[in-house]
């Protein structure tokens, strides 16, 4: 093989079009990398990485060539020796903007065990035999449903929408509270309610239709403005129509992240995204098992057998945005990000020890290695090189960068 030069790489990365994406003069993925959003077509991921549904790639004298390709040429200078060793020579992260406008679905990710048997099972629907751990960051304010509330909270939803509790059956949920007042064992509460919720919305169509009914008829029946889930519920009865995401809604933490705050989210956890632009960096993986609100293939069965049924919000990350340089510390071996921001004229130096891949969301600099320069500005991406060691940003304006790579 071709030896290829150790410097930075502009990378080129493709764009998911999914429907729940950004539109129009909201298109915040053409905004940021300065092009003009096509009329009406969503515009909802930017992937940064080597995954073989849609790689990045680079740009070479001799053309063009995907990334996965390109580390396969030089696996240890690009990767670093033990990232390459570790990972197989694969690059074990990806990297993403996401830019959602209305609620994505309702999804857990599996663990490694449990991927690499649905992998094995349903190749089509699991087309990677890795976990996801994920890590979201809000650019602006983000609104999602992320792991279960507490029982009791869950407990006052089913007191105020009685026409839930009679679907799901008064008796079981009596049951229900008291097993739970006697013994605390909230797992075991959410997962009986969950289980017997999940199989009743498929096998008594009819009564779930009429339940959700009722409950539409009661938020409609408010004087005063609906609250952020009663618009959800609304909105999304519209186009879902009766839909268990619809009860998930009231079942999830509704989180609200400002600017720069990040949340983790492990195997299990139930979460959906519902409105604003993201970094998103995950596990080289594209692992989703989905139950409700969405067109796209759902798997409720599998949903049952790999949530966590714990209640609470994982730990939220701080803002970032006041800092020069933050890292979200993530638990797992795959990924870490890195934030950065510096002034006009300002200087940093820096020491690599694995491969990064970095994105400018604002501002202009130069990334100055011993043999390389290279000017990028807002929207730009660079693959960088472990074998590089060091390089050293020297920012032009105001900047804001985040970076993904593997901690050694
Ligand atoms: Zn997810």
């Amino acid at each position: 093989m071709k030896t290829i030069e150790i410097k930075p790489y502009r990378l080129k990365n493709p764009i998911q079009n999914y429907s729940w994406g950004t539109k129009n003069n909201q298109a915040f993925i053409p905004r940021l990398l300065g092009f003009i959003p096509e009329k009406d077509k969503p515009y909802a991921e930017l992937w940064m990485g080597a995954h073989p549904k849609a790689p990045s790639s680079i740009e070479l004298e001799s053309g063009s060539m995907n990334l996965q390709e390109f580390i396969n040429a030089n696996p240890e200078k690009i990767l670093g020796k033990e990232v390459a060793k570790r990972f197989s020579n694969k690059l074990p992260f990806l990297f993403k903007v996401l830019s959602a406008a209305e609620a994505l679905s309702i999804q857990a990710h599996p663990n490694k065990k449990q991927a690499e048997l649905l992998h094995k099972k349903d190749p089509v629907n699991y087309p990677d035999d890795n976990h996801k751990p994920e890590i979201a960051i809000a650019l602006d304010n983000l609104y999602a449903l992320i792991g279960f509330r507490p029982f009791p909270e869950i407990q006052s939803v089913f007191e105020n929408f009685p026409e839930l509790k009679s679907f799901i059956g008064t008796k079981f949920f009596e049951q229900l509270v008291n097993e739970f007042q006697e013994t605390k064992n909230e797992r075991s509460a959410l997962k009986k309610l969950y289980e017997k919720l999940s199989h009743i919305v498929s096998f008594k169509k009819n009564d779930f239709d009429t339940a959700i009914k009722l409950m539409r008829i009661k938020i409609n029946a408010h004087k005063d403005v609906p609250d952020l889930r009663e618009k959800l519920f609304l909105d999304l009865n519209d186009k879902y129509g009766s839909d268990i995401g619809l009860i998930s809604l009231y079942l999830l933490n509704l989180v609200e992240l400002k600017k720069g705050q990040g949340i983790f989210l492990n195997a299990g956890i139930p979460h959906a995204y519902l409105e604003g632009n993201i970094i998103e960096c995950m596990a080289n993986s594209d692992n989703v098992v989905r139950a409700g609100l969405t067109p796209k293939f759902q798997d409720s069965e599998t949903l049952l057998k790999i949530m966590e049924y714990k209640s609470g919000i994982p730990e939220i990350f701080e803002s970032a945005i006041d800092t020069d340089e933050y890292i979200y510390g993530v638990p797992v071996p795959e990924f870490q990000i890195k934030f950065l921001s510096g002034k006009p004229n300002e200087s940093k130096k820096h020491i690599i020890k694995s491969v990064q891949i970095l994105i400018l969301i604002e501002g202009a600099l130069n990334l100055i290695t011993e043999k390389s320069s290279i000017k990028i500005s807002t929207g730009s991406s660079l693959l960088i090189p472990a074998s590089l060691k060091k390089y050293e940003i020297h920012f032009e304006k105001f900047s804001e960068i985040f970076i993904a790579y593997v901690a050694i």
